[in-house]
């Protein structure tokens, strides 16, 4: 670890922290942040030579593993001609066409470089077109980091959000409405008491850990926003292209307005998109008044990262995906339940997520019950062991195609240990 105690110290003197996005720190666990220096398939390995089987995927761009040969590839290609123009360029048409074949509501799209634009974007575009201000979202549902959708405060039944991090003003928090998921409600409370511009929903919640939407609560959001002329964006940064060819929407097909991506479109390169209905996104600059732009957007690197990416996601990739996701969270919850450590594996398509709780959950409040304490016991278990987790518990667990027999192997020798670990914890 000595290399990475290194980095670490010598990064906390110039970058707040020692990371430039909070979770790589290691805060809920504890320890030293590993400082990765290579990946292959479906391992990763520090600067200090450790090996790990890779169980976050960079949050999910990687899931086809690391240095597939279809994208190093294509990205050599790309790179051999240049890297960006500040002109439109053919692979953001590939792209494009690519994600609208796939996804049915999404007649026109727009790319930009991290959801947090595709999102805050998005919202803009609701509120332009709507010409209203309120946003609702979920308690839970992260959606980036735009000032807006920050909020995420109360549990009460309609709850005017006040700013949960100091630079959000309370102006901008005041438009956010927050309420709890799965609760339609709640939803139709808020819908009654204010002019709504948009709900703001994650396809399937994975932020808070994976808590899936009730049979019908997708659709009821799409209801009521029709009923209220409001628009429904669905946040498909994560589940895009994940979960199935055509993302969330491939699984519960339900026709948003506005929809976001992310992650895997990227292939581990900063893309990220939002689009929708071709009436609304025809309020978009340059065709209509809603200003959007950015000097990287549809950068030539990134789309042929994230095309090469979606055309190798073939039938077989996915079945991968969903076997590796089924043997990795059956063998963790069965290790956890031999060991008596309290737990409820949540799945959602391949998605997954542990909660260190016997209860159902079901929103951002049930999800907080959990004993972070026997997870941090867990989670450094597994890192002794060889295997990278994500570092808090409140992550789904992301698999890829390239995680074979031999890597699941060596996830599931470690469980019990871990298990034990957790179960000493208590
Ligand atoms: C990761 C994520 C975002 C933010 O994407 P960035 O590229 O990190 O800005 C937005 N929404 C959801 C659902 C996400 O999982």
């Amino acid at each position: 670890m000595e290399r990475s105690e290194d980095l670490f110290a010598r990064a906390r003197r110039i970058v707040p922290g020692g990371v430039n996005s909070p979770v790589r720190a290691f805060g809920a666990v504890g320890g030293t942040p590993r400082f990765m220096a290579a990946g292959q398939g479906p391992y990763i390995t520090d600067v200090d030579g450790n090996r790990y089987v890779d169980l976050v995927c960079s949050w999910g761009p990687m899931i086809l593993g690391h240095r597939h040969p279809a994208v190093v590839d294509a990205v050599s290609e790309a790179v051999a001609h240049g890297f960006s123009y500040g002109t439109a360029t053919p692979g953001e048409v590939e792209l494009a066409e690519e994600i609208v074949s796939r996804v049915a509501p999404v007649e026109k799209v727009r790319l930009v470089s991290s959801g947090t634009e595709a999102t805050m974007s998005a919202v803009r575009l609701a509120r332009g077109f709507t010409g209203r201000s309120k946003v609702i979202k979920f308690a839970g549902c992260y959606h980036g980091h735009v000032d807006a959708l920050l909020a995420s405060a109360g549990s009460g039944v309609v709850t005017f959000g006040l700013p949960d991090t100091p630079g959000v003003t309370g102006a901008s928090a005041a438009d956010t409405i927050v309420l709890p998921y799965n609760d339609v409600a709640a939803v139709e409370d808020a819908f009654a008491q204010a002019d709504i511009a948009c709900v703001i929903t994650e396809a399937c919640p994975a932020n808070m850990g994976v808590v899936p939407p009730r049979d019908g609560f997708n659709q009821r959001l799409r209801e009521l926003c029709t009923a209220h002329g409001a628009l429904l964006i669905v946040d498909e940064v994560l589940t895009g292209f994940r979960v199935s060819a055509a993302g969330w929407y491939g699984l519960d097909p339900v026709e948003a307005d506005l929809m976001t991506f992310g992650k895997v479109m990227g292939g581990g390169l900063p893309a990220a998109a939002f689009g929708g209905r071709a009436e609304v996104m025809a309020y978009l600059a340059p065709e209509g008044p809603v200003y959007q732009a950015g000097t990287l957007s549809g950068n030539p690197l990134a789309c042929a990262a994230g095309l090469a990416t979606l055309r190798a996601l073939d039938e077989a990739a996915y079945a991968r995906v969903d076997a590796a996701a089924l043997a990795v969270g059956d063998a963790a919850a069965q290790a956890l339940g031999k060991a008596g450590v309290p737990h409820r594996l949540q799945r959602a398509g391949s998605l997954f997520s542990i909660f260190f709780t016997d209860a159902e959950v079901t929103n951002f409040a049930e999800a907080k019950t959990q004993d972070t304490g026997a997870f941090t016991a867990f989670f450094h278990a597994m890192l002794d062991q060889g295997v990278y987790l994500p570092p808090s518990a409140y992550e789904a667990w992301f698999l890829s195609a390239a995680h074979d027999d031999e890597a699941i192997e060596r996830v599931v020798a470690a469980l019990p240990a871990a298990a034990e670990a957790a179960a000493a914890a208590k």
